[in-house]
């Protein structure tokens, strides 16, 4: 006999879960809400862990998803430092930390996503760190404060974000190590992550491509990081942004069915293999009705929006997820991006790089399948748009900055 029973159990203490906490008092619902996460804060939005509360110009609070006074309010009990420890799907009971059980009607998988760690020699010095929560970015700006030199190893948002961060608010001395030839050029080809470098450049960030790293070095903590290429890098600091892989730990011990990218595999409700458990944020892969095919996206906006996808799902009201996914980095305030997609393709760039104002629409197979801007917001709402409508694009006509983008299609 289970401790007790609530009508909604969301599991993981991050964005999803708590959008769809808020979502189900929202859209009307009136059951029990018990929402379970292990880490030590309430739900807090990550993106400014690698930006303004890294700067320094944030606190806990400005970063947290609702005042702590929120979840009592609207009637949702918040158990942080708790870890849902077994799922039984089939007879929706769960095992808490706590030793716990509870059953449930309806449930949320949100466990999010674990950072790729890099098993080289040295990896476990001090002053070596990897960013994901509010600890980690505390313990790199305590770090910054008695750095001279960091290294960055990765240059995917997270290397470029915290470099540009620390060189701009602490005064840190950066370089970037990474595999790809140009910054961020895995998402958004050369050309474009060829800009981004130039502005990481520009602001004093030395940038090293096509290295590997081969083992760090050091003493009394990391004094060197060392690349496969011969390349030696003194620092006092180093961080890794090396990816993240989706934790379904709980997801595959409770048996749900996972994906090709890794993830819980969902329905485009986002309902996963076993009725009445719904997955979303970085675990959910689902079948989207936008792009015709399964994906899984670590983004906010996604993690955000998907979880008012799942509550309306709970609450018994069919909803597809149909949002074309967007994300948004910012290079300190030297550079904003906004990206809508995922999707690949020859980047047609209207507008100009060189003067840090414009657009580059993805097209394959004559068709926009994502965009990225700076500085041009507007313009994404029209490829928003080709991205739904799906339909072949004129490639000169989308280049051409006096071409209406509201005519085409
Ligand atoms: C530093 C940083 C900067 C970012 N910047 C951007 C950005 O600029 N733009 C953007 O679009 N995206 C950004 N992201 C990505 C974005 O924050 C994530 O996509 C989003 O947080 C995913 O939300 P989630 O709810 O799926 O997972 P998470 O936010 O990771 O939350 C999952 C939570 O579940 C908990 N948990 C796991 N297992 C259990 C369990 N068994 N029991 C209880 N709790 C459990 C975890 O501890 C975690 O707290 C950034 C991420 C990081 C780390």
């Amino acid at each position: 006999m289970a401790d007790r029973s609530v009508d909604h159990l969301l599991v993981g203490g991050g964005l999803a879960a708590a959008n769809c906490a808020r979502w189900l008092r929202d859209e009307g619902g009136e059951g029990s809400i018990l929402l379970v996460g292990r880490e030590p804060h309430p739900p807090y939005n990550r993106p400014p862990l690698s930006k303004g509360y890294l700067q320094g110009g944030e606190s806990v609070e400005d970063v947290l998803f609702r005042p702590d006074e929120w979840w009592a309010d609207n009637d949702v009990e918040l158990l942080t430092r708790t870890s849902v420890m077994k799922l039984d799907a089939e007879r929706r009971v769960a095992t808490l930390s706590t030793e716990e059980e509870v059953t449930f009607e309806t449930a949320l998988l949100a466990t999010g996503a674990n950072v790729r760690r890099l098993r080289v020699d040295g990896g476990d010095l001090d002053g070596i760190h990897y960013l994901r929560a509010i600890g980690n970015s505390d313990a790199i700006r305590e770090e910054a404060e008695r750095s001279e030199r960091a290294v960055l190893v990765g240059g995917s948002y997270i290397g470029c974000e915290v470099a540009a961060s620390l060189t701009a608010a602490h005064d840190v001395k950066c370089s970037i190590v990474m595999l790809e030839d140009v910054t961020l050029e895995s998402h958004f080809g050369p050309e474009v992550g060829a800009w981004f470098q130039r502005v990481l450049e520009q602001h004093g960030i030395e940038v090293h491509g096509g290295q590997e790293l081969a083992r760090l070095e050091g003493t009394d903590g990391v004094r060197k990081v060392i690349t496969s290429g011969g390349l030696e890098l003194d620092c006092d600091m180093v961080v890794i942004g090396a990816g993240v892989t989706p934790d379904v730990m709980l997801a595959k011990q409770a048996g749900l069915q996972l994906g090709e990218s890794g993830g819980v595999k969902c329905s485009a409700r986002l309902e996963s293999s076993v009725p009445g458990i719904y997955a979303a944020g970085d675990i959910c892969e689902y079948d989207s009705p936008v792009h015709g095919r399964p994906i899984r996206v670590e983004h906010w906006d996604v993690a955000f929006n998907q979880g008012r996808t799942a509550a309306l799902n709970m609450l018994g009201r069919p909803a597809e997820h149909d949002v074309v996914p967007y994300f948004f980095s910012d290079l300190a305030d030297w550079a904003s991006m906004e990206y809508v997609g995922p999707g690949a393709g020859e980047a047609v760039i209207r507008g100009s790089l060189d003067d840090g104002d414009f657009t580059a629409f993805y097209v394959d197979d004559g068709r926009v399948t994502a965009a990225l801007t700076v500085g041009r917001s507007d313009d994404l709402e029209h490829a928003k748009r080709f991205i739904n409508e799906s339909g072949e694009i004129d490639k000169n006509a989308l280049a051409d900055e006096s071409t209406d983008l509201g005519s085409l299609r």
